[in-house]
């Protein structure tokens, strides 16, 4: 899971990545509007974090740009403005969700996750795909009822897949939604990680659908 987080304090940016980092998220940082704005209409994202008070644009601009562009991506508000009008103003400009500064990064993480749970349309939090299940809420996998360990690139495509179980998810959507936007990818990388996870949850759970991408299925 990829996350864009727009946010021009750099102290709480890097402590806010430094977060989803340790929860195996991929962040990309903007600290500006312009640049924020043509990275979530460019990009794929599956959440996107924006504070209002911005140089170059303001959030509620950058926001009325994503949805004007069509992009669908959950965006949560995080911003120092606490006024009912300041929320329904998000709202009308197309927020999902709306967080007030100061605030806790563990329900930050919490809210984030139901945002990319319920755009992917599941409306439980335990999610199931033959012996393998996944708890939305905590990011944590198990297979067979016992916890699987994951390095973060295999928690990022696994959790992706899952999300979109037995759904074919292309190559490059994978891909995107694995890396930074700065990392430096090997054009085989993804496959490098999609054996280290058959190696760990079975070779038939991940199909490789030829020229186009993966799928988990439970068969
Ligand atoms: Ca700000």
């Amino acid at each position: 899971m990829r996350v864009l987080m727009v946010e021009d304090d750099a102290v709480l940016a890097s402590s806010i990545a430094r977060a989803l980092r340790a929860e195996s998220f991929a962040v990309d940082i903007a600290d500006n509007g312009e640049d924020g704005g043509h990275l979530g209409e460019t990009e794929a994202y599956d959440v996107a974090i924006l504070d209002l008070g911005l140089p170059r644009g303001d959030g509620l601009s950058v926001l009325a740009q994503w949805r004007a562009a069509g992009r669908t991506l959950p965006v949560l508000i995080l911003t120092a403005r606490d006024a009912w009008s300041d929320k329904v103003q998000g709202f009308k400009a197309g927020a999902d969700d709306y967080m007030v500064k100061p605030f806790r990064v563990e329900e930050l993480v919490m809210r984030l996750r139901a945002l990319v749970r319920r755009a992917a349309g599941h409306a439980a939090s335990v999610l199931h795909c033959g012996p393998l299940s996944f708890e939305a809420q905590t990011g944590q996998f198990q297979l067979d009822g016992l916890p699987l360990r994951l390095t973060a690139f295999e928690w990022r495509v696994l959790s992706c897949l899952m999300l979109r179980k037995e759904a074919v998810v292309e190559r490059l959507d994978l891909l995107e939604r694995v890396y930074e936007g700065d990392a430096d990818v090997d054009s085989n990388s993804l496959e490098v990680i999609i054996g280290r996870l058959r190696r760990k949850i079975g070779t038939s759970l991940i199909e490789t659908v030829r020229g186009l991408g993966y799928r988990l299925t439970g068969g």
